[in-house]
């Protein structure tokens, strides 16, 4: 047959180039996986073939046994890979095997850092692909027909990886891909059958599809047939306690293009009213694109082991996106679309069982291994954070799985439990305390905290832009309410001291005056003034309203673009500061307002706010330190 076209010559996307070459690079100790990628394409490219021939049967004719074949050439030192699957067309040969698709590209390939093994555990996460043959092979050549489509209107593809390919019309006389490496000269070894079995063995045993390669007699010579290498069965419709952990664990590299391993699992059969089984993985890291808008993220779907839809998301609510996994069921029909499954009764079943396990596996995690558990956190709390606000019904579930950084050991990585807070409260405490900032220093280091200190009363340091809203969607945990410490007078409840309370009425009398002047000073600023026991070593700080929001919610409203609730903060004096006592004997009313500027302002800065004239501040300190250093 003479070929219709002559040679196109094409160029990769040019982030392509960059990937190959760092792919290379980086994964040439881990260069075995190519197979294991190889395989899971032409896996999933039986699948694709078997779901759209369901509405077309005839697309299954004449070759109906679908398989994956390997073939190793030791005269041209090839290894081919061949499937008997979907096929692609001369555009999907283009667009699928010359651009990423993926959202996230941009960012990941901004991430790179040229340091090696940094870039592998990023490379792990992006996911590797088909382009990994060239880490073996100098030059790979896919032969490949569309199903549906004539023998005479077949594709080549090939390139030596180098930021060209070239695409060719050819004649195939079989439906499906074969892909083909031209190994590198050093790349010979994996030529030996033995060394493919096992490869297959360790990477692929878990493909549902036959991987065959040619028998051999006794003395090793190759015979005229082709043996299964594989198990070949669906593994999540296999007994538990028959798969093995490694089994887990390749198979989840399969459904979630991963190239690292799995954190955790979760494999459940459910027969009931529905009957559905599930195999959900929590991943190591967090994929590139999670926090993008259009991140494809979900899980694949099968109907009676018939593969359906790739990137399901209508199994799992939004805060669980990062879930891989399959979900397979008889209680849909086979030809369910994704408009039909947003409207589904079986699937919103589906999905708050599917939440449930994942939650619960959470829980368990937590409880029983927290050192992986913190992993989770650190990957995923954020995403976590959402699922309150998005998910009423399981809220107190979801809170507890949250973890706060806290007075209790200043440290930055949030690790603390809502339970535990709750169990270190003291008798008497009515509230959860917190303090929100923008970083964890302006958190640590609130004003607000002293009294609390002082007190050992234990207060969450929220230190995340979401926390805010966070708690705002939680309301409340176990009965207790959350109290903002830069929020309202300060109601330390039953946990204040009698002393406390009496004295507190005498300072307010004595300094009444102080109070009023101060007002006159403020009365564009703030809404009131008053003396305070929530301070002991700042002179002055600002809380919010009760009725009004935090200064930190109104930061992130603010930086939303969200019209703001236009309240002012109420000023709150520490009486037994020495400047606060200095200032209350001060007679000259324009040194006085000097005074109480500078103590606003400072007050501002300390909660990480921004100054209204910082120059005028700046004016106003400068000159009370050159009346120090004449007094010197
Ligand atoms: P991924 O598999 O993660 O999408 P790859 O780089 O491995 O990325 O493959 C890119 C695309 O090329 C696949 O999504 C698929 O559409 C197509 N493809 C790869 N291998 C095959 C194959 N054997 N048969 C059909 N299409 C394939």
């Amino acid at each position: 047959m003479t070929i219709v076209k002559t040679k196109e010559k094409h160029h990769f996307q040019a982030e392509i180039k960059q990937l190959l070459r760092l792919m290379v690079n980086s994964l040439y100790s881990n260069k075995e996986i190519f197979l294991r990628e190889l395989i899971s394409n032409a896996s999933d490219a039986l699948d694709k073939l078997r779901f759209e021939a369901l509405k077309q049967p005839e697309l299954l004719q004449k070759d109906s046994e679908l398989k994956i074949q390997i073939t190793a050439d030791k005269s041209n030192k090839t290894i081919t890979v061949s499937d008997n699957g979907i096929g692609m067309s001369e555009q999907e040969v283009t667009d699928h095997l010359g651009t990423i698709a993926k959202s996230g590209t941009q960012e990941f390939l901004s991430a790179l850092t040229g340091d090696k093994a940094k870039d592998l555990s990023l490379i792990g996460q992006f996911g590797v692909g088909f382009y990994s043959s060239f880490i073996v092979a100098d030059t790979v050549t896919v032969k490949t027909q569309r199903a549906g489509s004539s023998d005479e209107n077949a594709v080549e593809w090939e390139s030596d990886g180098q930021g060209e390919f070239t695409v060719t019309s050819i004649r195939k006389s079989n439906r499906g891909t074969d892909v083909i490496l031209h190994l590198k000269a050093d790349e010979k070894e994996l030529l030996d059958d033995f060394k493919l079995r096992t490869l297959i063995h360790k990477y692929s045993d878990h493909i549902r599809f036959p991987i065959l390669m040619v028998k051999r007699d006794e003395k090793g010579k190759e015979t005229h047939t082709y043996e299964t290498i594989n198990k070949a069965t669906a593994l999540w419709i296999r007994p538990r306690s028959e798969i093995k952990e490694e089994e887990y664990k390749e198979f989840y590299k399969h459904v979630a293009h991963d190239f690292e391993d799995p954190l955790l699992w979760t494999h459940n059969k459910v027969e009931g009213k529905l009957e559905y089984t599930t195999l959900l993985y929590i991943p190591k890291r967090a994929p590139f694109g999670l926090w993008l808008r259009d991140h494809k993220h979900g899980l694949k779907l099968y109907v009676q082991r018939v593969f359906i839809l790739d990137e399901v998301e209508q199994f799992l609510p939004f805060y669980l996106r990062f879930v891989r996994g399959v979900v397979d069921t008889n209680d849909l029909p086979l030809n369910i679309s994704r408009e039909i499954l947003q409207k589904s009764k079986a699937v919103e079943t589906i999905k708050s069982a599917i939440t449930k396990r994942v939650l619960d596996l959470l829980e368990e995690t937590a409880q029983n291994d927290p050192k992986t558990y913190a992993e989770v956190w650190k990957e995923f709390g954020a995403v976590l954070k959402e699922g309150p606000a998005e998910d009423i019904t399981n809220r107190e579930k979801i809170a507890k799985l949250l973890r706060f950084s806290s007075t209790k050991d200043d440290q930055e990585t949030p690790s603390h439990a809502l339970t535990d807070y709750l169990s270190r409260m003291r008798f008497s405490q009515k509230n959860i305390y917190y303090v929100s900032a923008d970083s964890f220093l302006a958190a640590r280091n609130s004003p607000h905290l002293e009294i609390f200190r002082k007190k050992e009363i234990e207060v969450l340091l929220l230190h995340d832009r979401i926390d805010e809203w966070l708690i705002a969607s939680l309301q409340n945990f176990d009965g207790k309410s959350f109290q903002s410490v830069a929020q309202g007078a300060l109601d330390l409840g039953s946990v204040a001291d009698k002393v406390d309370t009496k004295e507190r009425a005498k300072t307010e009398e004595e300094f009444k005056d102080l109070i009023d002047r101060v007002k006159k000073v403020l009365s564009e600023d703030v809404k009131d003034v008053r003396t305070t026991e929530r301070l002991t070593t700042s002179p002055a700080c600002l809380v919010a309203d009760e009725q009004g929001i935090t200064s930190q919610m109104e930061r992130i409203l603010k930086a939303a673009g969200q019209p703001l609730p236009t309240g002012k903060p109420i000023f709150e004096l520490n009486p037994h500061h020495v400047l606060v006592k200095r200032i209350k004997s001060e007679v000259n009313p324009s040194r006085f307002e000097e005074w109480i500027h500078v103590l606003f302002d400072q007050a501002v800065l300390a909660e990480g706010g921004h100054l209204k004239d910082p120059a005028r501040f700046v004016q106003r300190i400068n000159h009370f330190l050159q009346e120090l250093a004449w007094v010197k």
